[in-house]
């Protein structure tokens, strides 16, 4: 009989059992995949997702293996370009693209030294169910029997096809479709910066420097193109570099050299789930998915794993009650993540910014410190009220010199 039993052990799974171990409880941690090894991600870290990593004492380990430290971004959309970086988020000044099959095995490590199990290349058939309640997990290790363990609660940070949240009937909420297909891929001798920008015809392209002196250079196009485009991927992506991001495009041509396949992979839909119910709770990917577009989903996987550890330890040790506990882990992470998924999602589309979108980021690109904000946004360090609220854009305006058009924000507000 374990405390707890976690499903799936990469960002979202091993820092929740790495929290729980560290509390002292028995924790099991399973995952049909082995470690070190890849996943489908363009890897990117914000500074509030470094934080946490800092905070469990893990950052050191991970600077230790030389990520390209990433500290200037260019970020475009439709035309309007603006460059720039962030204020330090908890002291955190840089940004890391990590690969997966380091960070990964990293904290699979992480969570076996604070005590946890870890069983690799286990895969979960299936919950065991008694009385309505998730009791345990039945799964096998390759060629070997079928195996059932058992805990008061069961985490699923299985990802986006989620078994655990398939069979425990987490709802979906606040569904958006995706739209996009992405195509990735390693290239040597590119520059050392992140370049983030939406085109005309649904795309995007972006790049930025990780492990091993690589750059990881991805575009995405709408799902519309998308049979179109793989016709001819490496045309085609090419083709998107050239027509967005000439500059760039040039370098990947001239002198840079594409050192892996790429990588593609069609967006899930963005979602919320219902992340518990008696027995079981949802992290990570299989929780709360969001389009990749702005890279919040290894930062939320840490920031939500946290609150659920805490909920998790004020019932396993009997300080409230398990559906309080995890009620109010429900409640925070939709509160703090539904303007960052409004944000996702109105960007993520690639259409045409409202006109007060527009109206808003072509002032900050008239401001150096409005620009820092914005970036500031991205890296966690800056809230959405900071910028958009009626009382910020005034604000906004006013110190840009910019018109305030009063079909856009009627009343003077934004
Ligand atoms: C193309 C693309 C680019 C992205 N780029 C970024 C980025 O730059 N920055 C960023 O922050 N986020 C990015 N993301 C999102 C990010 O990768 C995910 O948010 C993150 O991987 C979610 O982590 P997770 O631990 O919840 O799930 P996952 O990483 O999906 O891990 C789930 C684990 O559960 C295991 N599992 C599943 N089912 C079972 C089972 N039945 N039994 C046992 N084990 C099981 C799997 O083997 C897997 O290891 C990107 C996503 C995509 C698709």
């Amino acid at each position: 009989m374990y405390d707890a039993i976690v499903v799936g052990a990469r960002v979202a799974g091993s820092p929740l059992a790495m929290h729980l171990a560290r509390r002292g409880y028995r924790v099991l941690a399973v995952d049909r995949a082995t470690f070190p090894s890849d996943t489908v991600s363009t890897h990117y870290i914000h500074q509030n997702g470094l934080a946490r990593l800092r905070a469990w004492g893990l950052l050191d380990e991970l600077l230790g293996t030389e990520p390209a430290a990433i500290r200037q971004a260019h970020f475009g959309y439709r035309g309007l370009q603006l460059s720039g970086w962030a204020e330090p988020v908890d002291g955190i000044d840089t940004a890391y693209a990590p690969r997966r099959t380091v960070l990964d095995a990293l904290l699979v490590d992480a969570a076996r030294r604070a005590g946890a199990e870890v069983i690799e290349g286990f895969t979960v058939a299936g919950l065991v169910f008694s009385e309505g309640r998730v009791v345990g997990i039945r799964g096998q290790e390759r060629d070997r029997p079928m195996r059932e363990f058992r805990a008061p609660i069961v985490v699923g940070a299985d990802g986006c096809r989620s078994m655990v949240a398939a069979q425990a009937g987490a709802e979906a909420y606040k569904v958006v479709p995706a739209t996009g297909v992405n195509y990735y891929a390693y290239y040597s001798g590119l520059d050392g910066d992140l370049h983030h920008r939406v085109g005309l015809h649904e795309t995007w392209c972006g790049a930025w420097p990780t492990h091993d002196g690589l750059t990881v250079a991805a575009v995405i196009c709408g799902r519309s193109r998308f049979k179109e485009f793989r016709r001819d991927v490496p045309g085609n992506y090419q083709a998107v570099w050239d027509e967005i991001h000439p500059e760039l495009g040039a370098q990947m041509r001239d002198q840079g050299r594409r050192e892996s396949d790429f990588v593609a992979m069609p967006h899930a839909d963005n979602y919320y789930r219902q992340p518990w119910g008696p027995g079981w709770a949802l992290v990570g990917d299989a929780a709360y998915h969001k389009d990749p577009y702005p890279g919040f989903g290894i930062t939320d996987a840490f920031i939500h794993g946290e609150i659920l550890a805490e909920r998790l330890d004020q019932a396993l040790s009997g300080e409230r009650p398990f559906d309080d506990a995890l009620a109010e882990y429900h409640k925070l992470r939709d509160e703090m993540s539904s303007e960052n998924y409004e944000f996702t999602t109105t960007l993520s589309a690639f259409g045409e910014l409202s006109p007060r979108l527009r109206g808003i980021f072509g002032a900050i690109r008239k401001s150096p410190e409005w620009t820092t904000r914005l970036f500031g946004l991205f890296a966690g360090g800056v809230g959405h009220d900071e910028i958009f609220s009626p009382e910020a854009v005034r604000r906004l305006y006013e110190e840009t010199g910019t018109p305030h058009d009063r079909r856009v924000h009627p009343a003077g507000s934004a």
